[in-house]
C-alpha cells in the first residue's frame, strides 16, 4: 500500500540534510506553520487548522520563489493550545502555555543551529493560549538566538490585535482583499463566523474538498453568539457548552453562498514577505 505524503514531502521533512545546508547557504527564509488538533464541528476534520496553515505555507513558498526568493517550510507544529469551548470536545488536544513555549523554543533553537537567519511563524489557530505562547516564545528567542523569529499580521488588523505596529518581530502584510479571497453571494446568517463556520468550510472546500463531510452540513443551525456569550465561548467552561453544542461558531450552512479562491491572497502575502526580506521594507 502506498500513501500520498505529498504535502509533507514539500516541507523540510522531504529534504536531505545536504539540501538543508544548501538552503542555509542561500539564506532561505523559513516558514513555520503552526496550528492545533481541534474539534471543527461535525463537518470538518480535527486537523483543519494544520491543513490550512500547511496549505498557506506551501502556497506562500511557491509564490515567494516565483518572485525570486528562497524559502523552506519547517515541519508543522500540531500540538498547540486551546482555551475556548472546543477543548471540551473529543479530539481536541491542548497543551499548556508553558509546554507550547518549551516545545516551540526548542524548534526555533534547532533552526538557529542549522544556520537559518529568519523564520516566519504562520499560525492558523487564533486562540489566546496559542497566540500568547507564540508571541512570548518569539520575544524570548530573539533575545538569545542569532536567528530572528517573526510574527505576521495584516496591516489593518495589527492595532486591533494589540500591537503598536513598531515591534521589531512584527511583519505587516498588505491588507487582505476579502473580495478577492471570497466570492460572497450572501453573508452567513451569523456573521460572527469565527470557527468551523461558513468561511472556514468554504476555505476547506477550496484546499482539500475530500476532507469536508458535506452530508453533515444540512440542518446545522447558526450559533448566533452575542455579547457575553462570546466571552463564555472564549473561556470554554463546560457548564456553557450548550452555547456551541456542535463545536462550531457561526453558520456553517452559509458556505453554499461563498466560494474561496486563496491564490491571489497568498500571492500578495508572498509579495509582502519578499519586500520585507529582500527590499528592506
Ligand atoms: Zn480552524
Amino acid at each position: 500500500m502506498k500513501y500520498n505524503f505529498d504535502c509533507l514531502y514539500q516541507t523540510m521533512m522531504g529534504m536531505t540534510y545536504e539540501e538543508v545546508e544548501a538552503a542555509v547557504k542561500d539564506n532561505a527564509v523559513v516558514l513555520f506553520p503552526a496550528g492545533v488538533v481541534e474539534a471543527h464541528g461535525p463537518h470538518l476534520p480535527l486537523g483543519t487548522d494544520i491543513f490550512t496553515a500547511l496549505n498557506q505555507a506551501l502556497e506562500v513558498k511557491r509564490h515567494f520563489e516565483l518572485q525570486g526568493g528562497k524559502c523552506v517550510v519547517a515541519p508543522p507544529f500540531y500540538f498547540g493550545g486551546t482555551q475556548a469551548m472546543t477543548r471540551q470536545f473529543a479530539g481536541t488536544f491542548t497543551s499548556s502555555e508553558e509546554n507550547i513555549i518549551a516545545a516551540v523554543s526548542d524548534i526555533l533553537a534547532s533552526l538557529d543551529r542549522f544556520g537559518f537567519q529568519n523564520v516566519v511563524i504562520l499560525n492558523a489557530h487564533g486562540d489566546s493560549v496559542q497566540r500568547n505562547a507564540m508571541l512570548k516564545t518569539i520575544v524570548e528567542s530573539n533575545k538569545t538566538l542569532k536567528m530572528k523569529s517573526y510574527w505576521v499580521e495584516y496591516e489593518d488588523d495589527a492595532q486591533y490585535m494589540g500591537f503598536n505596529g513598531d515591534e521589531d518581530y512584527l511583519i505587516k502584510i498588505a491588507p487582505m482583499q476579502l473580495d478577492e479571497a471570497f466570492e460572497i453571494e450572501k453573508w452567513p446568517e451569523d456573521e460572527f463566523d469565527i470557527h468551523a463556520a461558513a468561511f472556514e468550510t468554504a476555505l476547506m472546500l477550496d484546499i482539500c474538498p475530500d476532507m469536508v463531510r458535506e452530508e453533515k452540513l444540512d440542518g446545522l443551525k447558526p450559533t448566533m453568539l452575542k455579547g457575553d456569550d462570546r466571552r463564555k465561548w472564549n473561556e470554554g467552561n463546560a457548564e456553557n457548552i450548550a452555547l456551541v453544542p456542535k463545536a462550531y461558531v457561526g453558520d456553517p450552512a452559509g458556505y453554499r453562498y461563498i466560494r474561496a479562491d486563496m491564490d491571489k491572497v497568498y500571492e500578495a502575502f508572498a509579495r509582502s514577505l519578499y519586500r520585507y526580506f529582500y527590499e528592506g521594507k
